[in-house]
């Protein structure tokens, strides 16, 4: 297993260099709570004017740059991402509690964002033109100014790159606000992008709640993209209120996996696995309730958990660790007393999994199966975003949309079925920005499809030219012959 004592200095990035650190929090590894990882600066209202005034007038010429030369830069950027991974992803394991894999899987999907953005730069400015006896009309896209990004912890890189590709691509600067809980790893990425981007196009301000409302409230920001909370989200649409901005919000979800009756049960625990544990279940879109028919439900139930005995937990850095460590104290507390509910209940709650040598002064939870859960139970309505998962039986189809739909969320679904037609028909009664078939994972994930949520799961979409609409504004001009 790797260790280090190195305790890194990240400052804020106001342009292209980093600032001291003057007031910093400390960020310790949620898997081993001694070892502190990297002294953060804390922000104040004054350093998110200093770095929006910065990226505002950066704004002015970077608007200015040809499309075909921003999808050029941006590919370079995807080079330096894809290049830090190896440095910077056991430094974000050791921040943010995930296992290796999953902290290179964050760097290779923030590639592909860029990538896959570059590459759809010039078609997407291309005006649309009518030309007749009457009128010249040309409705051409133009960036709005400057982005404020605001991202959780769980997946940080990628969740910037879903904000930074398309803000870039389009014409507009950035000022970004990591999640303390996770700031490093990303800040020095950022750093190395900056480096090859005009003075003041990325910047970084570092702290939590007051630095946000700073930069979501300040009236150069003419765009929000925040990613985190369905509470907090409040709270941002509140402070960007005062200044009429834009928003895109990825929220939170509470994902149903439909399965229905000619599912097989192996095929389908290979795949639904990778949807539930990941991240020790700290995914916005992880499957977070299992809906089972009646007749099927002992044989998946004792197999579902047959699998899960298998999972061992420990450090991130350890290689036999299936998954990690909680990120944090809140997170950890909630879970717990999660579990202890849970335990309480009428249903049968039953720990599994074992404890790695690794697994120790950290916020480890085994993973946990709720059997016979019922779907009007807290365990079945919240994001519980830990390694808990509820098994509902079901009686009909009719019975299980309607279960499935009754939430206030609606980020990702699944269908867990042999017949594709089936699955279809049943994918398009679910109420959800995604419902995938036979997957739920990072697999189901294809940069193609439009990512985000219906009903209190967000706002907008991310991904592709959906996400690069978010950014820009049509501006309509006619000339009238
Ligand atoms: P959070 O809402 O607590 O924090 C998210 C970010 O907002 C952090 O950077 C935080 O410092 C900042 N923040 C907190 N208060 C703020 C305020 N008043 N104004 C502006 N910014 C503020 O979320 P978290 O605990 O970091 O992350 C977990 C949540 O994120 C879960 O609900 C999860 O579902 C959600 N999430 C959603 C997606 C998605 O794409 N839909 C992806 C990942 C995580």
């Amino acid at each position: 297993m790797t260790t280090t004592t190195e305790v890194l200095s990240i400052g804020h990035l106001i342009g292209r260099t980093m600032t001291g650190v003057d007031a910093f929090e400390e960020v310790r590894d949620p898997g081993r709570l001694d070892d502190v990882v990297a002294r953060v600066a804390v922000g104040t209202a004054a350093d998110v004017n200093k770095a929006v005034e910065l990226a505002h007038n950066a704004f002015q010429s970077w608007k200015k740059v040809p499309p075909a030369q921003r999808a050029h830069l941006l590919l370079e950027a995807a080079d330096i991402l894809a290049g830090s991974a190896d440095d910077l992803s056991p430094l974000l394991v050791r921040e943010h509690g995930g296992v290796l894999w999953e902290a290179q899987t964050d760097f290779a999907l923030g590639t592909g964002v860029l990538q896959h953005t570059a590459s759809l730069i010039d078609d997407f400015f291309t005006p649309k033109q009518y030309d007749d006896a009457e009128s010249f009309i040309s409705i051409e896209r133009v960036p709005r100014g400057v982005v404020a990004a605001v991202v959780p912890w769980n997946m940080p890189v990628v969740l910037t790159m879903m904000k930074l590709a398309p803000a870039l691509a389009t014409g507009n600067t950035i000022v970004l606000k990591p999640s303390p809980f996770a700031p490093a790893a990303l800040t020095l990425a950022l750093q190395r992008i900056a480096r090859q981007l005009p003075e003041g196009v990325v910047n970084v301000v570092h702290g939590d709640a007051d630095v946000g409302q700073a930069l979501t409230s300040h009236p150069l920001v003419r765009k929000v993209g925040f990613t985190g909370g369905t509470a907090t989200a409040r709270r941002v649409m509140a402070s960007a209120a005062g200044t009429i901005k834009n928003l895109t919000l990825e929220l939170g979800g509470n994902d149903p996996a439909v399965v229905l009756d000619d599912v097989d049960i192996d095929g389908a625990l290979d795949r639904m696995l990778k949807g539930v544990f990941t991240r020790t279940g700290q995914i916005c879109f992880a499957v977070k309730r299992i809906y089972v028919p009646r007749n099927l439900y002992g044989a998946f139930a004792d197999a579902f958990c047959e699998r899960v005995d298998q999972y061992a937990v420990g450090h991130g850095l350890d290689e036999n660790a299936g998954f990690g460590p909680l990120n944090n104290k809140t997170q950890f507390d909630s879970v717990t007393a999660l579990i202890e509910e849970t335990k309480n209940s009428a249903a049968t709650t039953v720990q599994l999994g074992r404890k790695l040598d690794s697994a120790r002064n950290g916020y480890y939870v085994l993973p946990h199966v709720v059997r016979d859960a019922e779907h009007s139970a807290p365990i079945s309505n919240c994001e519980q975003f830990g390694p808990i998962i509820p098994l509902i039986a079901y009686d009909d189809e009719e019975q299980v949309v309607q279960w499935a739909n009754d939430s206030e969320y609606g980020l990702a679904s699944s269908v867990w079925t042999t017949d594709i037609d089936r699955g279809l028909t049943m994918a398009r009664k679910i109420e959800a920005g995604s419902t995938f078939i036979n997957t739920h994972a990072f697999e189901s994930l294809d940069l193609r499809m439009p990512f985000g949520g219906v009903k209190q799961s967000g706002i907008g979409r991310e991904f592709g030219t959906a996400g690069m609409s978010e950014y820009v504004e049509d501006h309509a001009i006619r000339v009238l012959k």
